[in-house]
């Protein structure tokens, strides 16, 4: 066993912050616009199976959202992804941004 860095598809763990909002029910009676740019956004509904499963993407600023089911009071969760070449230079981002500190830790202690 090697230790996974020659296979690409060997998955990363990433730490991201989520934007998630919660739609009031009257925010899904009108057509639902891009929260970042105010753009009307595109629905598509992945999977017929669960039609209130959505996924709105914003051509404008191409940010992808996902739209969960309508909860007890008719609230939406829309779940902002992060988007792929963020992720992408998060993978690379300590490898070619910064060299590994060069001791700058040690003088911490100097008071
Ligand atoms: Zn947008």
């Amino acid at each position: 066993m090697d230790s996974g860095r020659s296979n690409p598809e060997v998955p990363h763990s990433l730490t991201v912050s989520l934007k998630v909002r919660r739609l009031a029910p009257s925010r899904m009676e009108a057509q639902l616009v891009c929260p970042e740019c105010g753009a009307p956004l595109n629905l598509s509904q992945p999977d017929e199976e669960f039609p209130t499963d959505l996924l709105a993407t914003c051509g404008p600023c191409r940010r992808w959202y996902v739209l969960g089911e309508p909860n007890e009071s008719g609230e939406v969760l829309l779940l902002e992804l992060p988007g792929i070449s963020e992720i992408d230079e998060m993978m690379r981002g300590p490898v070619l941004a910064k060299p590994p500190r060069k001791g700058r830790a040690r003088d911490r202690h100097s008071s």
